[in-house]
């Protein structure tokens, strides 16, 4: 027989070399992100137009990968580390993350069954009761109660999941086996809700005429009496309310829907609710911001929360829980015989498979672990509190200039504001931040006025680069 040529891989020598020069090359990128422009000042094309056309022949060294990152992707980056990026939520990362990604990688397990690693799976069910025990939610979303935690990708894949769950629910299964019956159930959320529901409803293949954008009262969070009249009405045309996304925290202005009248509702007429706290939930680690999750302790059939935007732990990491484990197994299990093992079979073990669209999954968990064991639950609250000092410090000085106002509650660590009077100043005043390299921010639209957000909850951002913003905002206001 002729040889078969064996492949090369990297040494563990190399490896070792190339490994530390890699874990350098991230300390001095997190020493100096301050100095880059936080908003990639990239033209379109310009990242692909430095590579080259086809992929090499010959491997090349390391080396050479970590030089093209300096020299063609750095400068195509809008850095999200840098302490000057406050757009749109912050995916705050931190040591402990990365290096705990890094040994994910390097382990290169697959956690779809118990048994394909069983302490892939165990260690994300204790580390989500632990999160579970963190922020204070009750104990049907943990193993010890009916339901647990899953780590899903994203806030957009926990909506998915239990939607599907939810059908399951109010269908009896029926929608898993036949599909849905266009027309039949209605989806609700506020007007203020994240893009996320919608997309899920696409998929889910109720359609986006299925969802209801419930008003909103003067604090931008839903009405209750709102979606209570939508309910009666679609339970009147004999639509089934099958589920009602409430948000803590809106992504536009960080809006609180009350959790406890729209759980009543829901209880009322055989909805599942669903609470998307993706951005401030984790800050209910701290006792004083408890107050966010009033009602979900009673009333919310599931629960998600975002570590990989405030809490430390480097995108992706969505902790997601539901109260009833079988309905989400239940609308999600498909057994073929080749998954088939006696762990499953035994019913004592929890296959991660059946809580997410992926049969694969990877060891995410690793990384929450060690932020959570790495700074300590009173080393969050420390960044928690450290953010919404901030964001209140930032506030304060825009209510006290007469130019500007603002434009929401500001409880947490979103602050919405803009210059009184027209929109183009407002979008001048954006456009000139962004521009400086030294600040990002973005915009939403409230009540019609176009908005700038400041977001806070980056991993390096201190106070000075919050006062270094407000008087970068206060000079290009005033025309200097
Ligand atoms: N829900 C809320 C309230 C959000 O703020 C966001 C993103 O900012 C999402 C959902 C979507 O999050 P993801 O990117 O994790 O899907």
């Amino acid at each position: 027989m002729a040889e078969i040529p064996v492949p090369q891989h990297m040494t563990a020598e190399e490896f070792r070399r190339q490994g530390r020069a890699a874990v350098d090359w991230i300390a001095d990128y997190w020493e100096r992100v301050e100095s880059l422009p936080v908003l990639s000042r990239a033209e379109p094309g310009q990242v692909r137009g430095q590579l080259p056309a086809a992929p090499p022949e010959v491997g090349e060294s390391f080396d050479a990968v970590l030089a093209d990152l300096d020299a063609i992707v750095v400068p195509g980056l809008t850095h999200w580390q840098h302490p000057g990026f406050f757009a749109y939520f912050p995916t705050s990362t931190s040591g402990p993350a990365v290096l705990a990604e890094l040994l994910a990688a390097g382990l290169g397990v697959q956690g779809m069954l118990w048994q394909t690693s069983p302490a892939c799976t165990e260690v994300e069910q204790h580390v989500l009761d632990w999160l579970a025990g963190m922020l204070a939610l009750p104990e049907k979303f943990t193993f010890a109660g009916t339901g647990g935690g899953v780590i899903q990708d994203s806030a957009s894949s926990a909506i998915l999941v239990v939607l599907v769950a939810a059908l399951h629910r109010a269908s009896g299964g029926q929608v898993g086996r036949e599909g849905v019956e266009r027309g039949r159930y209605a989806v609700y959320t506020s007007t203020q809700a994240n893009s996320s529901l919608e997309k899920g409803v696409r998929i889910s293949g109720l359609g986006a005429s299925s969802v209801r954008f419930i008003d909103t009262r003067p604090d931008l969070s839903m009405d209750p009496d709102a979606l209570r009249s939508a309910m009666k009405e679609d339970v009147a045309q004999g639509i089934i309310p099958v589920m009602v996304m409430a948000t803590v925290g809106t992504t536009s202005t960080g809006a609180v829907d009350p959790v406890e009248p729209i759980g009543r509702t829901c209880r009322e007429y055989g909805a599942w609710l669903h609470v998307d706290a993706a951005y401030v939930g984790v800050a209910a680690v701290c006792p004083e911001f408890r107050w966010i999750h009033h009602g979900v302790d009673a009333y919310a059939d599931s629960y998600a929360t975002n570590p990989h935007k405030w809490m430390l732990t480097a995108f992706d990491c969505d902790a997601c829980y539901v109260a009833d484990r079988e309905s989400l197994v239940g609308a999600l299990s498909v057994l073929p015989e080749y998954l088939r093992n006696s762990a499953t079979d035994s019913g004592a073990v929890i296959d991660y498979r059946d809580w997410q669209v992926p049969l694969g999954r990877r060891f995410r968990a690793l990384k929450l672990w060690a932020v959570i064991r790495c700074y300590g639950v009173e080393g969050l609250r420390t960044h928690f509190r450290h953010s919404v000092a901030l964001a209140q410090q930032f506030a304060a000085w825009v209510g006290a200039d007469e130019r500007f106002e603002l434009m929401a509650p500001h409880p947490l660590s979103l602050v919405c504001f803009r210059l009184r009077g027209p929109d183009e100043p407002n979008q001048r005043l954006l456009d000139a931040l962004n521009a400086s390299g030294r600040v990002y921010l973005s915009h939403t639209v409230v009540r019609g006025a176009f908005t700038l957000r400041l977001a806070i909850g980056g991993t390096a951002t201190r106070y000075e680069h919050v006062a270094a913003a407000w008087d970068d905002i206060s000079r290009i206001a005033a025309g200097e």
